[in-house]
Protein backbone atom coordinates (compact mmCIF):
# COMPACT_ATOMS: atom_id res chain seq x y z
CA UNK A 1 0.00 0.00 0.00
CA UNK A 2 1.43 3.39 -1.16
CA UNK A 3 0.09 6.04 1.03
CA UNK A 4 0.83 10.15 0.35
CA UNK A 5 0.26 13.55 0.16
CA UNK A 6 -2.01 14.82 -2.90
CA UNK A 7 -0.04 17.68 -4.08
CA UNK A 8 -1.86 20.26 -3.97
CA UNK A 9 0.15 24.22 -3.03
CA UNK A 10 -2.16 25.38 -0.23
CA UNK A 11 -3.28 23.59 2.87
CA UNK A 12 -6.22 21.85 2.25
CA UNK A 13 -8.17 22.21 -1.40
CA UNK A 14 -11.05 20.95 -0.77
CA UNK A 15 -12.63 23.20 1.52
CA UNK A 16 -12.51 26.06 -1.50
CA UNK A 17 -13.71 23.75 -3.74
CA UNK A 18 -16.95 23.00 -1.78
CA UNK A 19 -16.92 26.93 -1.02
CA UNK A 20 -16.61 28.31 -4.39
CA UNK A 21 -18.50 25.79 -6.35
CA UNK A 22 -20.84 25.29 -4.16
CA UNK A 23 -24.33 26.88 -5.95
CA UNK A 24 -23.10 24.30 -8.81
CA UNK A 25 -22.78 21.42 -6.91
CA UNK A 26 -24.50 18.94 -8.96
CA UNK A 27 -22.18 19.56 -11.69
CA UNK A 28 -20.17 16.57 -10.01
CA UNK A 29 -22.26 14.18 -11.67
CA UNK A 30 -21.63 15.64 -15.58
CA UNK A 31 -17.96 15.71 -14.24
CA UNK A 32 -17.37 12.32 -13.54
CA UNK A 33 -19.82 11.29 -16.21
CA UNK A 34 -18.00 13.14 -18.33
CA UNK A 35 -14.44 11.35 -17.83
CA UNK A 36 -16.10 8.02 -18.13
CA UNK A 37 -17.27 8.36 -21.29
CA UNK A 38 -13.69 10.22 -22.08
CA UNK A 39 -12.35 6.56 -20.53
CA UNK A 40 -14.61 4.65 -23.26
CA UNK A 41 -13.88 7.31 -25.90
CA UNK A 42 -9.96 6.70 -25.75
CA UNK A 43 -10.19 2.86 -25.68
CA UNK A 44 -12.23 3.15 -28.89
CA UNK A 45 -9.89 5.16 -30.55
CA UNK A 46 -6.82 2.65 -29.21
CA UNK A 47 -8.36 -0.49 -30.68
CA UNK A 48 -9.33 1.28 -33.71
CA UNK A 49 -5.54 2.29 -34.13
CA UNK A 50 -4.50 -1.26 -33.01
CA UNK A 51 -2.66 -0.08 -29.89
CA UNK A 52 -5.31 -1.75 -27.74
CA UNK A 53 -5.42 -5.14 -28.50
CA UNK A 54 -8.53 -5.77 -26.14
CA UNK A 55 -12.44 -6.68 -27.37
CA UNK A 56 -14.41 -3.07 -27.91
CA UNK A 57 -17.53 -4.42 -27.40
CA UNK A 58 -20.38 -2.48 -26.52
CA UNK A 59 -19.67 -0.36 -23.32
CA UNK A 60 -21.50 1.65 -20.87
CA UNK A 61 -21.63 3.42 -18.04
CA UNK A 62 -23.40 2.48 -14.92
CA UNK A 63 -24.87 5.07 -12.20
CA UNK A 64 -25.63 3.22 -9.35
CA UNK A 65 -27.23 4.28 -5.91
CA UNK A 66 -26.44 2.37 -2.91
CA UNK A 67 -29.05 4.39 -0.26
CA UNK A 68 -28.48 2.49 2.52
CA UNK A 69 -25.08 2.59 2.61
CA UNK A 70 -24.84 5.84 1.20
CA UNK A 71 -22.65 5.80 -1.55
CA UNK A 72 -22.88 6.54 -5.37
CA UNK A 73 -21.27 4.61 -7.91
CA UNK A 74 -20.19 5.72 -11.20
CA UNK A 75 -19.11 2.83 -13.41
CA UNK A 76 -17.53 2.35 -16.61
CA UNK A 77 -15.67 0.21 -19.25
CA UNK A 78 -13.09 2.50 -20.54
CA UNK A 79 -9.33 1.98 -20.55
CA UNK A 80 -8.75 1.88 -16.92
CA UNK A 81 -5.81 3.52 -15.08
CA UNK A 82 -2.55 1.31 -13.59
CA UNK A 83 -1.68 2.84 -10.02
CA UNK A 84 1.42 4.70 -11.67
CA UNK A 85 -1.69 6.27 -14.05
CA UNK A 86 -3.44 7.21 -10.44
CA UNK A 87 -0.83 8.72 -9.46
CA UNK A 88 -0.09 10.71 -12.43
CA UNK A 89 -3.57 11.84 -13.50
CA UNK A 90 -5.32 12.00 -9.89
CA UNK A 91 -2.71 12.98 -7.71
CA UNK A 92 -0.69 15.26 -9.87
CA UNK A 93 -3.43 16.69 -11.89
CA UNK A 94 -5.44 17.61 -8.98
CA UNK A 95 -2.64 20.07 -8.24
CA UNK A 96 -2.44 22.16 -11.72
CA UNK A 97 -6.45 21.80 -11.23
CA UNK A 98 -6.65 23.41 -8.09
CA UNK A 99 -3.50 26.48 -9.18
CA UNK A 100 -5.61 27.10 -12.25
CA UNK A 101 -8.58 27.40 -10.01
CA UNK A 102 -7.28 29.51 -7.57
CA UNK A 103 -5.61 31.49 -10.12
CA UNK A 104 -8.86 32.50 -12.27
CA UNK A 105 -10.69 32.90 -9.25
CA UNK A 106 -8.11 35.67 -7.95
CA UNK A 107 -9.25 38.09 -11.01
CA UNK A 108 -12.81 37.24 -11.35
CA UNK A 109 -13.97 36.38 -8.08
CA UNK A 110 -17.27 38.49 -8.32
CA UNK A 111 -18.42 36.79 -11.42
CA UNK A 112 -19.99 34.14 -10.62
CA UNK A 113 -20.49 32.53 -13.96
CA UNK A 114 -16.81 31.85 -13.61
CA UNK A 115 -16.34 29.12 -10.93
CA UNK A 116 -19.65 27.65 -12.53
CA UNK A 117 -18.70 25.93 -15.47
CA UNK A 118 -15.29 26.02 -14.65
CA UNK A 119 -13.98 22.45 -15.44
CA UNK A 120 -12.42 20.89 -12.08
CA UNK A 121 -13.29 17.45 -13.40
CA UNK A 122 -12.69 15.09 -11.20
CA UNK A 123 -12.28 17.06 -7.74
CA UNK A 124 -15.95 18.15 -7.80
CA UNK A 125 -16.78 15.20 -6.10
CA UNK A 126 -15.74 16.07 -3.02
CA UNK A 127 -18.58 18.76 -3.37
CA UNK A 128 -20.55 16.11 -2.24
CA UNK A 129 -18.76 13.38 -0.94
CA UNK A 130 -16.43 13.21 2.02
CA UNK A 131 -14.56 10.25 1.09
CA UNK A 132 -13.97 9.30 -2.49
CA UNK A 133 -12.98 5.55 -3.68
CA UNK A 134 -11.69 4.68 -7.71
CA UNK A 135 -11.14 1.45 -8.07
CA UNK A 136 -9.67 1.09 -11.46
CA UNK A 137 -8.38 -1.91 -13.93
CA UNK A 138 -6.18 -0.89 -16.61
CA UNK A 139 -6.54 -2.29 -20.27
CA UNK A 140 -3.08 -3.22 -19.86
CA UNK A 141 -2.18 -6.23 -18.26
CA UNK A 142 -1.55 -5.02 -14.62
CA UNK A 143 -3.23 -5.14 -11.64
CA UNK A 144 -6.42 -3.46 -10.31
CA UNK A 145 -5.62 -0.16 -8.33
CA UNK A 146 -7.50 0.91 -5.20
CA UNK A 147 -7.29 4.65 -4.42
CA UNK A 148 -9.11 6.46 -1.59
CA UNK A 149 -9.14 9.92 -0.42
CA UNK A 150 -11.23 11.53 2.59
CA UNK A 151 -11.02 15.02 1.55
CA UNK A 152 -8.13 15.83 3.20
CA UNK A 153 -4.68 15.96 1.33
CA UNK A 154 -3.62 12.18 2.12
CA UNK A 155 -4.84 9.46 0.23
CA UNK A 156 -3.88 6.03 -0.25
CA UNK A 157 -3.21 3.58 -2.61
CA UNK A 158 -3.26 0.05 -2.66
CA UNK A 159 -3.64 -3.19 -5.47
CA UNK A 160 -7.85 -4.23 -6.06
CA UNK A 161 -8.81 -7.50 -7.15
CA UNK A 162 -11.12 -5.98 -9.65
CA UNK A 163 -10.65 -8.58 -12.77
CA UNK A 164 -13.04 -6.35 -15.08
CA UNK A 165 -11.56 -3.52 -17.19
CA UNK A 166 -12.47 0.05 -16.33
CA UNK A 167 -13.16 2.67 -13.46
CA UNK A 168 -15.42 2.34 -10.84
CA UNK A 169 -15.74 5.93 -8.67
CA UNK A 170 -17.40 5.25 -5.17
CA UNK A 171 -18.78 8.30 -3.53
CA UNK A 172 -19.15 8.15 -0.13
CA UNK A 173 -22.18 10.92 0.27
CA UNK A 174 -21.82 13.47 2.55
CA UNK A 175 -24.19 14.54 5.73
CA UNK A 176 -25.18 17.94 3.27
CA UNK A 177 -25.44 16.07 0.34
CA UNK A 178 -28.23 13.40 0.92
CA UNK A 179 -30.43 14.62 -2.21
CA UNK A 180 -27.77 13.03 -4.56
CA UNK A 181 -28.97 9.76 -3.33
CA UNK A 182 -32.26 9.84 -4.62
CA UNK A 183 -33.03 8.33 -7.36
CA UNK A 184 -35.38 11.14 -8.82
CA UNK A 185 -32.91 13.51 -8.33
CA UNK A 186 -29.99 11.61 -9.87
CA UNK A 187 -32.69 11.01 -13.12
CA UNK A 188 -33.20 14.54 -13.27
CA UNK A 189 -29.62 15.59 -13.26
CA UNK A 190 -28.66 12.62 -15.79
CA UNK A 191 -31.89 14.31 -17.90
CA UNK A 192 -30.71 17.46 -17.80
CA UNK A 193 -26.48 16.77 -18.21
CA UNK A 194 -25.89 13.77 -20.00
CA UNK A 195 -29.12 13.08 -22.25
CA UNK A 196 -27.26 12.94 -25.46
CA UNK A 197 -23.62 11.72 -23.62
CA UNK A 198 -22.18 9.79 -26.88
CA UNK A 199 -21.69 6.27 -24.35
CA UNK A 200 -25.15 4.47 -22.91
CA UNK A 201 -25.79 4.99 -19.39
CA UNK A 202 -27.54 2.78 -17.47
CA UNK A 203 -29.62 4.07 -14.63
CA UNK A 204 -31.74 1.12 -12.98
CA UNK A 205 -33.61 -1.31 -14.59
CA UNK A 206 -37.41 -0.93 -16.36
CA UNK A 207 -39.65 -3.21 -17.43
CA UNK A 208 -41.04 -3.19 -20.88
CA UNK A 209 -43.14 -4.84 -23.10
CA UNK A 210 -41.42 -7.94 -24.78
CA UNK A 211 -40.83 -7.28 -27.94
CA UNK A 212 -40.45 -11.27 -28.94
CA UNK A 213 -43.80 -12.20 -27.33
CA UNK A 214 -47.00 -11.13 -29.32
CA UNK A 215 -49.94 -11.42 -27.27
CA UNK A 216 -53.04 -13.95 -28.40
CA UNK A 217 -56.09 -13.39 -28.90
CA UNK A 218 -58.30 -15.41 -26.24
CA UNK A 219 -61.87 -15.97 -27.13
CA UNK A 220 -64.34 -16.51 -24.24
CA UNK A 221 -67.41 -18.89 -24.17
CA UNK A 222 -69.93 -16.09 -25.41
CA UNK A 223 -67.27 -15.49 -28.38
CA UNK A 224 -65.66 -11.92 -27.30
CA UNK A 225 -62.34 -11.74 -28.14
CA UNK A 226 -60.03 -10.14 -25.62
CA UNK A 227 -56.26 -9.51 -26.20
CA UNK A 228 -54.31 -11.46 -23.83
CA UNK A 229 -52.01 -8.96 -22.26
CA UNK A 230 -48.30 -8.26 -22.82
CA UNK A 231 -45.37 -10.09 -21.03
CA UNK A 232 -43.54 -7.79 -19.52
CA UNK A 233 -39.39 -7.80 -19.43
CA UNK A 234 -36.86 -6.31 -17.26
CA UNK A 235 -34.24 -4.27 -19.24
CA UNK A 236 -31.60 -1.90 -18.50
CA UNK A 237 -32.49 1.40 -18.07
CA UNK A 238 -30.53 3.18 -20.45
CA UNK A 239 -31.20 7.26 -19.92
CA UNK A 240 -29.38 8.88 -22.85
CA UNK A 241 -29.82 8.97 -26.68
CA UNK A 242 -25.96 8.60 -27.35
CA UNK A 243 -26.77 9.73 -31.41
CA UNK A 244 -28.86 12.72 -30.99
CA UNK A 245 -29.63 14.38 -34.32
CA UNK A 246 -27.41 17.42 -34.55
CA UNK A 247 -23.99 14.73 -34.48
CA UNK A 248 -25.68 13.33 -38.03
CA UNK A 249 -25.48 14.87 -41.22
CA UNK A 250 -28.19 16.71 -42.18
CA UNK A 251 -28.42 14.47 -45.43
CA UNK A 252 -28.82 11.51 -43.23
CA UNK A 253 -31.95 13.34 -41.70
CA UNK A 254 -35.74 13.44 -42.60
CA UNK A 255 -38.16 15.66 -41.39
CA UNK A 256 -39.73 13.46 -39.36
CA UNK A 257 -36.07 13.25 -37.26
CA UNK A 258 -36.11 16.83 -37.18
CA UNK A 259 -39.29 16.41 -35.30
CA UNK A 260 -38.66 13.92 -33.15
CA UNK A 261 -35.46 15.13 -32.31
CA UNK A 262 -37.79 18.83 -30.97
CA UNK A 263 -40.09 16.40 -29.05
CA UNK A 264 -36.85 15.00 -27.20
CA UNK A 265 -35.43 18.26 -26.48
CA UNK A 266 -38.40 19.44 -25.04
CA UNK A 267 -40.49 16.52 -23.92
CA UNK A 268 -43.17 19.12 -22.47
CA UNK A 269 -43.82 20.68 -25.95
CA UNK A 270 -46.44 19.72 -27.94
CA UNK A 271 -46.63 22.36 -30.38
CA UNK A 272 -44.64 21.29 -33.58
CA UNK A 273 -41.88 23.73 -34.94
CA UNK A 274 -41.98 25.86 -37.68
CA UNK A 275 -38.95 24.87 -39.45
CA UNK A 276 -35.59 24.42 -38.33
CA UNK A 277 -31.88 25.44 -39.67
CA UNK A 278 -29.03 22.84 -39.09
CA UNK A 279 -26.04 23.82 -38.04
CA UNK A 280 -22.75 22.17 -39.15
CA UNK A 281 -19.72 23.40 -39.54
CA UNK A 282 -15.89 22.71 -38.62
CA UNK A 283 -14.10 25.98 -40.00
CA UNK A 284 -12.88 28.37 -38.57
CA UNK A 285 -14.62 27.16 -35.58
CA UNK A 286 -16.57 23.66 -34.83
CA UNK A 287 -19.97 24.23 -34.63
CA UNK A 288 -23.27 21.79 -35.39
CA UNK A 289 -26.40 22.13 -33.89
CA UNK A 290 -29.80 22.20 -34.79
CA UNK A 291 -32.31 25.69 -34.42
CA UNK A 292 -36.00 25.46 -34.55
CA UNK A 293 -38.74 28.22 -35.10
CA UNK A 294 -41.17 27.73 -32.64
CA UNK A 295 -44.66 28.63 -33.15
CA UNK A 296 -45.02 31.56 -31.60
CA UNK A 297 -47.94 30.67 -29.26
CA UNK A 298 -49.43 31.39 -25.81
CA UNK A 299 -47.43 28.31 -24.58
CA UNK A 300 -44.32 29.96 -25.56
CA UNK A 301 -41.79 29.80 -22.38
CA UNK A 302 -39.07 31.62 -23.00
CA UNK A 303 -37.67 30.84 -20.12
CA UNK A 304 -37.89 27.39 -19.77
CA UNK A 305 -37.44 25.71 -23.11
CA UNK A 306 -34.34 27.56 -24.50
CA UNK A 307 -31.54 26.95 -26.86
CA UNK A 308 -29.45 24.28 -24.98
CA UNK A 309 -25.61 24.94 -25.21
CA UNK A 310 -23.46 21.91 -25.33
CA UNK A 311 -20.02 20.79 -25.79
CA UNK A 312 -19.01 17.48 -27.14
CA UNK A 313 -22.67 16.10 -26.41
CA UNK A 314 -22.24 17.49 -22.41
CA UNK A 315 -24.76 19.84 -21.56
CA UNK A 316 -23.08 22.94 -20.48
CA UNK A 317 -26.43 25.53 -19.90
CA UNK A 318 -28.99 26.90 -21.81
CA UNK A 319 -28.20 30.62 -21.08
CA UNK A 320 -26.57 31.59 -24.64
CA UNK A 321 -26.55 34.98 -24.03
CA UNK A 322 -23.64 36.83 -25.49
CA UNK A 323 -23.18 33.30 -28.15
CA UNK A 324 -26.00 33.82 -30.14
CA UNK A 325 -27.20 37.27 -31.19
CA UNK A 326 -30.06 38.60 -28.96
CA UNK A 327 -32.72 38.39 -31.67
CA UNK A 328 -32.33 34.61 -32.07
CA UNK A 329 -32.37 33.95 -28.26
CA UNK A 330 -35.96 33.35 -28.90
CA UNK A 331 -35.83 30.14 -31.24
CA UNK A 332 -35.02 26.64 -29.49
CA UNK A 333 -32.92 23.89 -30.36
CA UNK A 334 -29.05 22.95 -29.65
CA UNK A 335 -25.50 24.55 -30.47
CA UNK A 336 -22.47 22.03 -29.31
CA UNK A 337 -19.49 23.82 -30.16
CA UNK A 338 -15.95 22.66 -27.77
CA UNK A 339 -14.03 26.00 -29.12
CA UNK A 340 -16.80 28.31 -26.89
CA UNK A 341 -14.60 28.91 -23.56
CA UNK A 342 -16.69 28.48 -20.67
CA UNK A 343 -14.67 29.15 -17.89
CA UNK A 344 -14.92 33.03 -18.53
CA UNK A 345 -17.11 35.87 -17.89
CA UNK A 346 -19.96 36.85 -20.26
CA UNK A 347 -18.20 39.88 -21.10
CA UNK A 348 -14.93 38.32 -21.85
CA UNK A 349 -17.18 36.14 -23.98
CA UNK A 350 -19.18 38.51 -25.93
CA UNK A 351 -15.15 40.09 -26.90
CA UNK A 352 -13.83 36.80 -27.87
CA UNK A 353 -12.73 36.67 -30.98
CA UNK A 354 -14.02 33.13 -31.78
CA UNK A 355 -17.21 33.56 -30.32
CA UNK A 356 -18.23 36.63 -32.46
CA UNK A 357 -17.29 34.50 -35.07
CA UNK A 358 -19.85 31.61 -34.41
CA UNK A 359 -22.69 34.39 -33.51
CA UNK A 360 -22.29 35.86 -37.09
CA UNK A 361 -22.15 32.43 -38.52
CA UNK A 362 -25.49 31.61 -36.87
CA UNK A 363 -27.18 34.83 -37.90
CA UNK A 364 -26.21 34.00 -41.47
CA UNK A 365 -27.14 30.54 -41.74
CA UNK A 366 -30.26 31.59 -39.85
CA UNK A 367 -30.84 34.40 -42.91
CA UNK A 368 -29.76 31.79 -45.50
CA UNK A 369 -31.97 29.39 -44.49
CA UNK A 370 -35.28 32.11 -44.39
CA UNK A 371 -34.00 32.74 -47.80
CA UNK A 372 -34.20 29.74 -49.25
CA UNK A 373 -37.55 29.06 -47.69
CA UNK A 374 -38.83 32.22 -48.72
CA UNK A 375 -37.73 31.37 -52.47
CA UNK A 376 -38.38 27.59 -52.28
CA UNK A 377 -42.46 27.89 -51.16
CA UNK A 378 -43.47 31.54 -51.00
CA UNK A 379 -47.24 30.51 -49.95
CA UNK A 380 -46.12 28.59 -47.29
CA UNK A 381 -43.05 31.37 -46.17
CA UNK A 382 -46.28 33.76 -46.24
CA UNK A 383 -48.38 31.62 -44.19
CA UNK A 384 -45.63 31.52 -41.45
CA UNK A 385 -45.15 34.87 -41.45
CA UNK A 386 -46.62 35.98 -38.31
CA UNK A 387 -45.26 33.33 -36.10
CA UNK A 388 -41.97 34.56 -37.71
CA UNK A 389 -42.03 38.27 -37.75
CA UNK A 390 -40.83 39.30 -34.49
CA UNK A 391 -37.66 37.34 -34.85
CA UNK A 392 -37.07 38.83 -38.15
CA UNK A 393 -38.22 42.67 -37.63
CA UNK A 394 -36.25 42.31 -34.46
CA UNK A 395 -32.72 40.59 -36.05
CA UNK A 396 -33.05 43.82 -39.12
CA UNK A 397 -33.49 46.12 -36.16
CA UNK A 398 -30.76 44.49 -33.98
CA UNK A 399 -28.24 43.35 -36.79
CA UNK A 400 -26.87 45.19 -39.35
CA UNK A 401 -25.99 42.02 -41.37
CA UNK A 402 -29.41 40.37 -41.13
CA UNK A 403 -30.87 43.54 -42.29
CA UNK A 404 -29.02 43.41 -45.41
CA UNK A 405 -29.88 40.14 -45.90
CA UNK A 406 -33.74 40.47 -44.25
CA UNK A 407 -34.83 42.90 -47.17
CA UNK A 408 -35.46 39.85 -49.68
CA UNK A 409 -37.58 37.63 -47.66
CA UNK A 410 -38.62 40.46 -44.95
CA UNK A 411 -42.72 40.53 -45.83
CA UNK A 412 -44.52 43.55 -45.61
CA UNK A 413 -48.74 42.43 -45.35
CA UNK A 414 -51.47 45.17 -46.96
CA UNK A 415 -54.52 44.74 -44.98
CA UNK A 416 -55.74 42.75 -47.28
CA UNK A 417 -53.57 39.93 -46.78
CA UNK A 418 -51.26 40.19 -50.02
CA UNK A 419 -47.45 40.04 -48.78
CA UNK A 420 -45.11 41.96 -50.76
CA UNK A 421 -41.41 42.35 -50.56
CA UNK A 422 -39.82 45.75 -49.59
CA UNK A 423 -38.90 45.75 -53.21
CA UNK A 424 -42.28 44.51 -54.79
CA UNK A 425 -44.31 47.10 -52.81
CA UNK A 426 -41.88 49.83 -54.01
CA UNK A 427 -42.89 49.06 -57.75
CA UNK A 428 -46.18 48.83 -56.97
CA UNK A 429 -46.93 51.93 -55.65
CA UNK A 430 -44.37 54.18 -56.71
CA UNK A 431 -46.11 55.43 -59.02
CA UNK A 432 -49.01 56.42 -57.49
CA UNK A 433 -47.99 57.30 -53.79
CA UNK A 434 -45.46 59.79 -54.31
CA UNK A 435 -45.54 63.56 -52.38
CA UNK A 436 -44.79 66.49 -53.21
CA UNK A 437 -40.87 66.33 -53.19
CA UNK A 438 -41.33 62.87 -55.00
CA UNK A 439 -41.03 60.63 -51.99
CA UNK A 440 -42.45 57.70 -51.56
CA UNK A 441 -45.10 57.22 -48.93
CA UNK A 442 -45.65 54.01 -47.53
CA UNK A 443 -49.59 54.06 -45.73
CA UNK A 444 -50.05 51.33 -43.30
CA UNK A 445 -52.23 51.03 -40.54
CA UNK A 446 -52.03 49.14 -37.13
CA UNK A 447 -55.50 48.06 -36.63
CA UNK A 448 -58.09 47.10 -38.99
CA UNK A 449 -60.92 47.81 -37.04
CA UNK A 450 -59.99 50.89 -35.64
CA UNK A 451 -59.21 52.55 -38.65
CA UNK A 452 -61.47 50.85 -41.21
CA UNK A 453 -63.29 53.77 -42.52
CA UNK A 454 -59.58 55.39 -43.18
CA UNK A 455 -57.91 52.37 -44.68
CA UNK A 456 -61.15 51.97 -46.99
CA UNK A 457 -60.86 55.81 -47.97
CA UNK A 458 -57.27 55.10 -48.76
CA UNK A 459 -58.06 52.08 -50.74
CA UNK A 460 -60.73 53.74 -52.71
CA UNK A 461 -58.13 56.06 -53.82
CA UNK A 462 -56.11 53.35 -55.10
CA UNK A 463 -53.49 53.44 -52.48
CA UNK A 464 -52.15 49.99 -50.98
CA UNK A 465 -52.56 50.07 -47.09
CA UNK A 466 -50.02 48.26 -44.92
CA UNK A 467 -50.98 46.13 -42.32
CA UNK A 468 -48.09 46.63 -39.36
CA UNK A 469 -49.12 45.40 -35.99
CA UNK A 470 -45.89 43.91 -34.66
CA UNK A 471 -45.23 45.01 -31.40
CA UNK A 472 -41.87 46.54 -32.65
CA UNK A 473 -43.32 48.02 -35.97
CA UNK A 474 -42.12 51.86 -35.17
CA UNK A 475 -38.81 50.96 -34.23
CA UNK A 476 -38.80 49.22 -38.03
CA UNK A 477 -40.63 52.23 -39.70
CA UNK A 478 -38.03 54.38 -38.24
CA UNK A 479 -35.50 51.75 -39.43
CA UNK A 480 -36.39 51.67 -42.68
CA UNK A 481 -36.69 55.05 -42.90
CA UNK A 482 -33.32 56.24 -41.97
CA UNK A 483 -31.86 52.99 -44.75
CA UNK A 484 -33.92 53.56 -47.76
CA UNK A 485 -33.86 56.48 -49.74
CA UNK A 486 -36.41 58.91 -50.14
CA UNK A 487 -39.05 57.26 -48.42
CA UNK A 488 -41.48 57.77 -45.46
CA UNK A 489 -44.52 55.85 -43.67
CA UNK A 490 -47.78 57.31 -43.00
CA UNK A 491 -50.07 56.10 -40.71
CA UNK A 492 -53.59 55.50 -42.76
CA UNK A 493 -55.18 58.06 -40.85
CA UNK A 494 -52.86 60.29 -40.70
CA UNK A 495 -52.80 63.75 -42.88
CA UNK A 496 -50.20 62.99 -45.56
CA UNK A 497 -52.76 61.29 -47.12
CA UNK A 498 -53.73 64.47 -48.66
CA UNK A 499 -50.46 65.31 -50.22
CA UNK A 500 -49.67 62.29 -52.18
CA UNK A 501 -49.89 62.87 -55.63
CA UNK A 502 -52.28 60.42 -57.35
CA UNK A 503 -52.86 59.82 -61.25
CA UNK A 504 -56.42 59.36 -61.30
CA UNK A 505 -58.11 61.53 -58.64
CA UNK A 506 -61.40 59.84 -58.20
CA UNK A 507 -62.40 61.36 -55.18
CA UNK A 508 -65.27 63.47 -55.69
CA UNK A 509 -67.40 64.40 -52.82
CA UNK A 510 -70.96 63.45 -52.69
CA UNK A 511 -71.45 67.19 -50.68
CA UNK A 512 -72.08 70.14 -52.78
CA UNK A 513 -70.74 73.43 -51.70
CA UNK A 514 -73.80 74.39 -49.53
CA UNK A 515 -73.42 71.41 -47.57
CA UNK A 516 -69.88 71.15 -46.93
CA UNK A 517 -70.54 75.03 -45.76
CA UNK A 518 -72.75 74.04 -43.18
CA UNK A 519 -71.34 70.98 -41.77
CA UNK A 520 -67.87 73.03 -41.42
CA UNK A 521 -69.95 75.19 -39.32
CA UNK A 522 -71.30 72.51 -37.47
CA UNK A 523 -67.71 70.55 -37.05
CA UNK A 524 -65.50 73.75 -36.46
CA UNK A 525 -67.37 73.82 -32.95
CA UNK A 526 -66.98 70.40 -31.80
CA UNK A 527 -63.67 69.47 -33.21
CA UNK A 528 -60.46 71.45 -32.08
CA UNK A 529 -58.72 72.56 -35.13
CA UNK A 530 -55.45 72.39 -33.85
CA UNK A 531 -55.80 69.17 -32.97
CA UNK A 532 -57.43 67.72 -36.12
CA UNK A 533 -58.30 68.27 -39.19
CA UNK A 534 -61.76 67.77 -40.82
CA UNK A 535 -61.79 66.55 -44.63
CA UNK A 536 -65.52 67.22 -46.31
CA UNK A 537 -64.77 64.53 -48.90
CA UNK A 538 -67.09 61.16 -49.43
CA UNK A 539 -65.28 57.96 -50.13
CA UNK A 540 -66.91 57.19 -52.86
CA UNK A 541 -67.32 53.13 -51.83
CA UNK A 542 -68.27 54.16 -47.95
CA UNK A 543 -71.36 56.14 -46.72
CA UNK A 544 -69.05 58.26 -44.85
CA UNK A 545 -69.43 62.01 -45.79
CA UNK A 546 -66.35 63.41 -44.12
CA UNK A 547 -63.38 62.34 -42.22
CA UNK A 548 -60.98 63.65 -39.36
CA UNK A 549 -57.58 63.42 -39.57
CA UNK A 550 -54.81 63.90 -36.94
CA UNK A 551 -51.84 65.50 -38.53
CA UNK A 552 -48.71 63.42 -38.55
CA UNK A 553 -46.62 65.70 -37.26
CA UNK A 554 -49.18 66.25 -33.57
CA UNK A 555 -49.26 62.65 -33.57
CA UNK A 556 -45.00 62.04 -33.68
CA UNK A 557 -44.85 64.81 -31.38
CA UNK A 558 -47.27 63.23 -28.98
CA UNK A 559 -45.49 59.77 -28.93
P1 LIG B 1 -9.83 16.22 -17.18
O1 LIG B 1 -10.97 15.31 -17.42
O2 LIG B 1 -10.10 17.62 -17.59
O3 LIG B 1 -8.53 15.71 -17.72
P2 LIG B 1 -10.29 15.43 -14.50
O4 LIG B 1 -9.89 16.01 -13.19
O5 LIG B 1 -11.72 15.29 -14.73
O6 LIG B 1 -9.63 16.32 -15.61
O7 LIG B 1 -9.60 14.01 -14.64
C1 LIG B 1 -8.22 13.89 -14.51
C2 LIG B 1 -7.69 12.68 -15.23
O8 LIG B 1 -7.97 11.50 -14.49
C3 LIG B 1 -8.28 12.43 -16.58
O9 LIG B 1 -7.65 13.20 -17.56
C4 LIG B 1 -8.01 10.95 -16.76
O10 LIG B 1 -6.69 10.74 -17.21
C5 LIG B 1 -8.13 10.42 -15.37
N1 LIG B 1 -9.46 9.83 -15.13
C6 LIG B 1 -10.47 10.39 -14.47
N2 LIG B 1 -11.56 9.60 -14.47
C7 LIG B 1 -11.22 8.48 -15.18
C8 LIG B 1 -11.91 7.27 -15.55
N3 LIG B 1 -13.18 7.06 -15.21
N4 LIG B 1 -11.23 6.37 -16.28
C9 LIG B 1 -9.95 6.58 -16.64
N5 LIG B 1 -9.26 7.69 -16.33
C10 LIG B 1 -9.87 8.64 -15.60
MG1 LIG C 1 -12.79 15.51 -16.61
Amino acid sequence: MTKGSINVSVENIFPLIKKFLYSDHEIFLRELISNATDATLKLKHLTNIGEAKVEYGNPQIEVKIDKDAKKLHIIDQGLGMTAEEVEKYINQVAFSGAEEFLDKYKDSAKDSGIIGHFGLGFYSAFMVAEKVEIITKSFKDEPAAHWTCDGSPEFTLEAADKTERGTEIILHIAEDSTEFLEESRIRELLNKYNKFMPVPIKFGTKEINDPEHEPATITDKDGKETKEPHRQITVDDIINNPNPAWTKQPTDLKDDDYKNFYRELYPMQFEEPLFNIHLNVDYPFNLTGILYFPKMGQDMNIQKDRIQLYQNQVFVTDNVEGIVPEFLTMLRGVIDSPDIPLNVSRSYLQADGAVKKISSYITRKVADKLKSLFNSNREDFEAKWNDIKVVIEYGMLSEEKFFEKADAFALYPTVDGTYYTYEELFNKIKANQTDKDDKLVILYASDKDAQHSYIESAKAKGYEVLLLDSPIVSHLIQKLETSKENISFARVDGDHIDNLIKKDDNTISKLDEDQKKTLDELLKDVIPSDKFMVQLEAMDSSANPFIITQPEFMRRMKE
